[in-house]
């Protein structure tokens, strides 16, 4: 994938889009402007738009426009979480009697958040596996479906989907089609060049990348390919005001550092995720490895035309069934066993009882002897010699 070549390239954006010097002080990082409100010159006087921190702060600002120009939208929204975008989404754009596709595997919360709130509030849904465009289609219900969200890669089977062909298959039946970017990043993946409407991040994982802050980014492409939703941004930026769920100037700060350095943290969890997938297929008691860059890979042709490379998420299932799963995620030293995805330190866990505990019995279920690797980057010898000293 290229950039395209009337703009500078991908690290020069992120270092500086939405983040000019400070005309007053010279300071070259944006301030934390840790204010609630600001002063008006005269009643309704605000000084560039601002007025109050719900409904923007300069810090924040300084974030959203800088991953808006990193996914070619036109505009981008923070938030106190991935979960508080996909709201923003979701319930800014839908109402009762609307349908939504969402993916067999997606994130779940996301889930949670469309069986268990929306489904409430009457917006129906279907699951369909990402990697099956006319099973998308299949589940598309005329006049009625209005999104289709899509991830990919996925968590944690790592399935890949078609994001042009979805796109058509969604436009085509006056759908809206977002992509949760969170597993590939910017960097290695841009939705909206391929057809995407919306994109959304949990800026917790790679985009923040330091495991020290949570949080959520919407944005909104240029041209939204359905006539009904043109105003897109603007529904997503009166739900974001009216429901409150913004990220704060110091979350906004901490994301935007991270931000600065995503490409060159990318290409090393990539290096060494490479390097740990070469680990272990070369072991008889790894059945099997799902990693979008691996040939075998169902996915991987697609995955090579639309990733830049294939990620820093790994995932394998082990001989031994899930006590040996349990037992390698329990032993390991280095890797740290716990949830969540996307930082500088590799993390391991075991998505049946941890990540995905609460999908038991459903659709969306995982195999027992699967364990999911987020890759690091640390040395990657020391990451390989640890994961083999715990599998004995
Ligand atoms: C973590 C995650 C989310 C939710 O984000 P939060 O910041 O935890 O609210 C959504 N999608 C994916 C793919 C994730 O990994």
């Amino acid at each position: 994938m290229t950039d395209q070549t009337s703009r500078q390239g991908f690290s020069t954006r992120a270092i500086h889009a939405g983040q000019e010097p400070d005309p007053r002080t010279g300071a070259v990082v944006p301030a934390i402007y840790q204010t609630s409100t600001y002063k008006q010159d005269g009643v309704g006087g605000f000084r560039e738009g601002y007025e109050y921190s719900r409904s923007a702060n300069p810090t924040r600002t300084a974030l959203e426009e800088c991953i808006a120009d990193l996914e070619s939208g036109a505009r981008g929204f923070a938030f106190a979480s991935g979960l508080a975008g996909e709201d923003a989404i979701m319930r800014g754009l839908l109402g009762p009697g609307d349908h939504m596709v969402v993916p067999t595997d997606a994130y779940g919360g996301t889930y949670r958040l469309v069986a268990k709130v929306q489904q409430r509030w009457g917006v129906d849904h279907s699951l369909a596996k990402v990697s099956q465009p006319d099973a998308i289609r299949g589940e598309i219900r005329p006049g009625v479906t209005k999104m289709i969200w899509l991830e990919t890669p996925t968590n944690p089977l790592l399935g890949i989907a078609d994001i042009a062909a979805i796109a058509e298959i969604a436009h085509e039946a006056g759908a809206l089609l977002v992509v949760d970017n969170t597993f590939a990043s910017p960097y290695l993946q841009q939705p909206i060049a391929l057809g995407a409407d919306i994109v959304v991040h949990s800026t917790t994982k790679y985009v923040g990348g330091h495991s020290d802050v949570v949080g959520g980014a919407v944005v909104v492409a240029p041209q939204i390919a359905v006539p009904e939703y043109a105003d897109a941004a603007e529904r997503i930026a009166f739900h974001q005001n009216s429901m409150g769920g913004v990220a704060g100037p110091m979350d906004s700060w901490l994301t935007l550092r991270g931000l600065k350095t995503l490409a060159v943290r990318m290409e090393r969890h990539c290096d060494n995720a490479e390097r740990v997938v070469e680990f272990l297929r070369s072991r008889s008691d790894v059945t099997h490895v799902n990693y979008p860059g691996l040939d075998s890979h169902p996915g991987h042709d697609v995955a090579a035309k639309q990733m830049r490379r294939f990620g820093g998420m790994v995932s394998f299932q082990v001989e031994g069934g899930e006590q040996r799963a349990l037992d390698i995620v329990g032993s390991t030293k280095l890797w740290i066993l716990g949830e969540s995805l996307g930082g500088v330190e590799s993390l391991i866990e075991h998505p049946g009882r941890m990540t995905h505990a609460s999908v038991a019995g459903t659709e969306l279920e995982v195999p027992s002897d699967l364990i999911r690797l987020s890759v690091g980057i640390e040395d990657v010898d020391d990451l390989v010699a640890d994961l083999e000293q715990a599998m004995g």
